[in-house]
């Protein structure tokens, strides 16, 4: 906080491994003091310092940041595996490497985007005026983050929001404070980041997030977590009026088409259902299938799903590792509960995993039997928890896949590329991958329809959502 490492006034709070259970250690616990002086030195670094103006500044600091983190991707890596319980794949990609390398496209962005556009002159009311549009650093940000992927998220905040020239407050999940920590860390110690620039505020206490979106000296809070808490975030900035950017949850569908190669399409889906045991908020969850083959589609995921496993996350090959937690694993196991008593059935897993006495697990599962009026179907688990769903066409799976209160994602699979494609276009999300393409890229803007979110992550549209535009009219 403010250029130095500080311990929390609230004293220090453990971090749990949520595959063997064992103390990792402790994490600074921040008091709502200690906020508020985060906060002022934000607005102080914003205000009285050079870093909004000096774009070449700050694309240098990104890369020394992006350079400080690579240094340290090994221990990095383990650190992630232990704390969040991510399978060891999986760093190779969004929970670490793919990230931290992206800051290197939001300084490119910093010192390639057209920050002023020129509009020429004009004679408005026959008073003649060159017109300029500058864009320029919102301020002050909150970003509050949620422990799911800890990395991607607080790098997606920090990168866009830093390369537009604003300074920000990082309050991180109360379950990875490891993984934000170490950013501060990696900023103080080896980037020439000013102090007050990046505050990364760690905390057991929930009410530190609500302070700083309530907060009249933070002009924009970036929002990543649940739909519920999101509504209280957009609740509390409604008083000072500040910009809300809200990725929240979903329950996206993975939709197979009768001409699609139902074996693999399938199989794609119980992978992709279950990595990270499920805890992705643009997991596709609800799995669509041509109702004539839905039978032979169950036991095709199912076999796949039992085949999957959940296992250890510091072996390469699990896909599926623990939850985060003993309340994340109750609040899926409430799910479970429901999804029998509305009358559906497990194909697979339905439970805790055999043998393993210590750590957050869920067995991969597989429910049949529920409509899309369900709760197991309509609401976010957040675990290794899918539904699959019988389909009558086209359209009906479109209509199935849009019936939801969320918009965030999807997928469509079909051997016809020109229909899948068609389908792709009618679902309301904000991204959908055919046949297996991906998405996600630094490039690439992400976010949600409906009750999923409001703003883009990433992309230049991600990058924009950080500034404000400004007119200027000179009399000539
Ligand atoms: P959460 O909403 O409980 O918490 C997220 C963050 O908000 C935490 O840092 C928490 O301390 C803070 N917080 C809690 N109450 C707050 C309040 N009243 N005001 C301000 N901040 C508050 O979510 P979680 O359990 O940490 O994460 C899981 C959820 O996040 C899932 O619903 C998932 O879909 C969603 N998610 C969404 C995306 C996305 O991009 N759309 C990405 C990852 C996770």
């Amino acid at each position: 906080m403010d250029g130095r490492l500080v311990p929390g006034a609230g004293g220090a709070f453990e971090t749990i491994n949520p595959a063997t259970e064992e103390v990792l250690g402790t994490a600074a616990d921040a008091s709502a003091d200690d906020m508020d002086r985060a906060i002022a030195a934000a607005r102080r670094a914003f205000d009285e310092t050079r870093w909004a103006a000096d774009h070449a500044f700050r694309a240098r600091c990104l890369r020394q940041l992006r350079e400080g983190l690579r240094r340290r991707a090994d221990e990095l890596r383990e650190l992630t595996i232990q704390e969040v319980g991510a399978p060891r794949f999986l760093t190779f990609g969004a929970q670490l490497d793919a990230p931290v390398d992206d800051l290197a496209w939001f300084a490119d962005l910093a010192e390639g985007y057209g920050w002023e556009r020129d509009l020429g002159r004009a004679e408005p009311m026959g008073m003649p005026s060159h017109r300029r549009v500058v864009r320029e650093a919102v301020g002050v940000v909150g970003a509050v983050t949620p422990w799911n992927f800890p990395h991607q998220i607080n790098l997606a905040k920090l990168g866009p929001a830093l390369a537009a020239g604003n300074t920000v407050v990082l309050k991180p999940a109360p379950d990875t404070p490891w993984c934000a920590a170490v950013l501060g860390e990696v900023i103080a110690e080896e980037t020439d980041i000013p102090p007050g620039v990046v505050n990364v505020v760690t905390s057991s206490d929930h009410a530190l997030g609500a302070q700083l979106t309530r907060d009249p000296r933070v002009d924009l809070v970036s929002f990543t977590g649940s739909t519920a808490t999101g509504r209280d975030v957009m609740a509390g900035a409604a008083a000072t009026l500040k910009r809300v950017f809200l990725e929240l949850g979903g329950k996206s569908a993975f939709v197979v088409l009768d001409d699609a190669d139902l074996r693999a399409a399938c199989s794609y889906a119980a992978f992709a259902g279950i990595t990270h045991a499920g805890q992705g908020c643009a997991i596709t969850t609800r799995i669509l299938v041509p109702r004539g083959r839905h039978d032979e589609a169950v036991e095709i995921t199912a076999k796949a799903l039992a085949k999957l496993g959940a296992g250890d996350p510091q072996d390469d090959r699990t896909i599926c590792g623990p939850v985060i937690s003993a309340r994340q694993r109750e609040r899926i196991e409430g799910y479970l509960e429901l999804a029998a008593g509305e009358g559906g059935a497990f194909a697979c897993g339905g439970g805790r995993p055999e043998g393993r006495d210590k750590g957050f697990w869920i067995e991969p599962t597989l429910i049949t039997g529920l409509t899309n009026d369900s709760r197991a179907a309509r609401e976010e688990i957040f675990g290794p928890v899918l539904v699959i769903l019988p389909h009558d066409g086209d359209d009906d799976a479109v209509r199935i896949a849009n019936d939801s209160p969320y918009g965030l994602s999807g997928a469509v699979h079909g051997g016809d590329v020109e229909r899948a494609r068609g389908v792709a276009r009618r679902l309301r999300t904000g991204t959908v991958s055919v046949n297996g393409g991906v998405w996600y890229g630094a490039d690439v803007p992400f976010g949600g329809y409906k009750q999923s979110g409001i703003g883009r992550e990433m992309g230049v549209a991600g990058f924009e959502e950080y500034l404000e535009t400004k007119a200027i009219a000179e009399g000539v």
